[in-house]
């Protein structure tokens, strides 16, 4: 019998950046699978959280091949939020493959995952100042280079999608 080390990541993802892919790869050293958890999967179109869960996933897909990071290593699954933070692990565990660890920077999901007994791990932040979601929306929305902080991959989403002109349009007064 074969017993794959499961491992979870949660995060919003607006949009995947090249601190995501960082902590993806790091994970994958230490289990043999990674759950990757499109966190927050009801929103969308906001300054916030700009982008939907399918154009999320199309994202962490093509940065994942872009990486030569096989497919039979992931799972990628949305997760919409829930009112309860006290149920959210139980609605984690619902939508997901069993998994062991769980890795994250955000206190809340911490807290959660260790009340719920699990072993939680903090991967260690890759230029944090730069590679975070807030500074890429922000630099799309002043016109500065977004570009080098995503993978070329998301690149090419985020212009299929037209997501700078969504970001823009979004920032209009009324
Ligand atoms: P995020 O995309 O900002 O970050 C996700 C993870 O990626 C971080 O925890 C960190 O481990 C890693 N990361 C980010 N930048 C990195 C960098 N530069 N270098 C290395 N690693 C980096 O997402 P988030 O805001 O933490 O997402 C948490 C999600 O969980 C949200 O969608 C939130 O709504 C959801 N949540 C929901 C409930 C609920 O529904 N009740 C409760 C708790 C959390």
């Amino acid at each position: 019998m074969v017993i794959n080390l499961r491992g979870l990541l949660v995060g919003r993802m607006q949009p995947v950046h090249k601190g995501h892919l960082q902590v993806i790869k790091s994970i994958l050293k230490e289990v043999d699978e990674v759950i990757i958890g499109v966190g927050s999967a009801q929103l969308s179109h906001t300054l916030k959280d700009p982008f939907t869960a399918g154009e999320r996933v199309m994202m962490l897909t093509k940065a994942l091949s872009e990486n030569s990071i096989s497919a039979s290593k992931y799972y990628i699954i949305p997760i919409q939020d829930v009112a309860c933070n006290s149920i959210w692990v139980a609605h984690i565990k619902m939508l997901t493959p069993p998994f062991e660890y769980i890795y994250s920077g955000n206190p809340l999901v911490q807290r959660l995952f260790v009340e719920a007994a699990y072993k939680v791990t903090e991967p260690p932040l890759f230029n944090r100042e730069i590679y975070s979601g807030t500074e890429v929306r922000r630099r799309i929305l002043k016109e500065e280079d977004w570009e080098s902080l995503v993978p070329n991959s998301v690149i090419d989403v985020i212009n299929e999608i037209q997501g700078v002109a969504r970001l823009k349009h979004l920032s209009k007064k009324e």
